[in-house]
């Protein structure tokens, strides 16, 4: 889960978590530019805030530390859904991104690639389901006043196709340091599904389609500091082998 780019902006409008686990992202629509964005989040008489902002340009900025609640959902009215906690404000236990532009426009591919990133990045870090009630749109907590939040442009399922996987993001994947380690990857694989299998190259870099997988399996290698990440590696080839025949069971 490769981390996008992200601008720190902050802004004075949030609370402090009292513990929930987040449960969902919530996408939003700016109504409104950027930079627009960033200066009514910094104003503290505006009193909202979301944790992202994602621009036309496919610039992020971040508002509010998520280890805190922004104040971006405002009140509940007429909602339509199934994980909404009764008497605790979704702020508390969801992340929010604001899209740049008006509800109805079409998103532009370098948005849509950052925010396709951001969600990526969130899913693999806070460990969120992809599922059509753990990434909801505003409109889910309030159908009267957001109903256009974030409206018809927002493109709901090439978003979910691509988080679902597709062709570019792997469930799972197995990293191989040697190729001696082959056969070992190829039952690890067969064990999941014959998922992709990947042999780091000469230069040591770990390929991109490997580390945004949603889980990898390293064999016979140090860490690669991906967040959902099994390690079957010892301190020689016996003991990777015995780590191997251990998770194959
Ligand atoms: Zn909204």
């Amino acid at each position: 889960m490769l981390k996008p780019a992200i601008i720190w902006k902050g802004s004075p409008n949030f609370s402090s978590r009292k513990g929930y686990k987040f449960l969902a992202i919530v996408d939003h629509i700016m109504a409104g530019t950027l930079s627009g964005t960033d200066s009514w989040f910094a104003n503290p008489a505006s009193k909202v805030s979301s944790h992202f902002g994602v621009g036309k340009n496919g610039e992020i900025h971040q508002y509010v530390d998520l280890k805190n609640p922004a104040w971006a959902n405002g009140g509940i009215n007429k909602p339509a859904w199934p994980l909404l906690i009764p008497g605790v404000n979704p702020n508390y236990y969801t992340v929010s991104i604001e899209h740049e532009g008006d509800s109805g426009d079409v998103m532009p591919e370098a948005q849509y690639q950052a925010t396709l990133a951001l969600h990526r990045w969130l899913i693999g870090t806070l460990g969120i389901p992809v599922t059509r009630d753990n990434i909801i749109g505003h409109y889910r907590l309030d159908s009267v006043n957001k109903s256009r939040c974030p409206g018809t442009g927002f493109p709901w399922d090439r978003l979910f196709k691509d988080l679902e996987g597709g062709n570019e993001v792997l469930k799972m994947a197995v990293l191989l340091y040697t190729k001696e380690d082959y056969w070992a990857g190829v039952d690890v694989a067969v064990k999941n599904g014959n998922c992709a299998v990947f042999v780091r190259p000469a230069d040591q870099t770990v390929p991109a389609e490997a580390m945004s997988a949603n889980q990898l399996i390293v064999i016979g290698g140090p860490t690669t500091k991906h967040p959902n990440e099994v390690l079957l590696s010892g301190n020689n080839k016996y003991q990777t082998a015995a780590a191997v025949a251990k998770y194959l069971g």
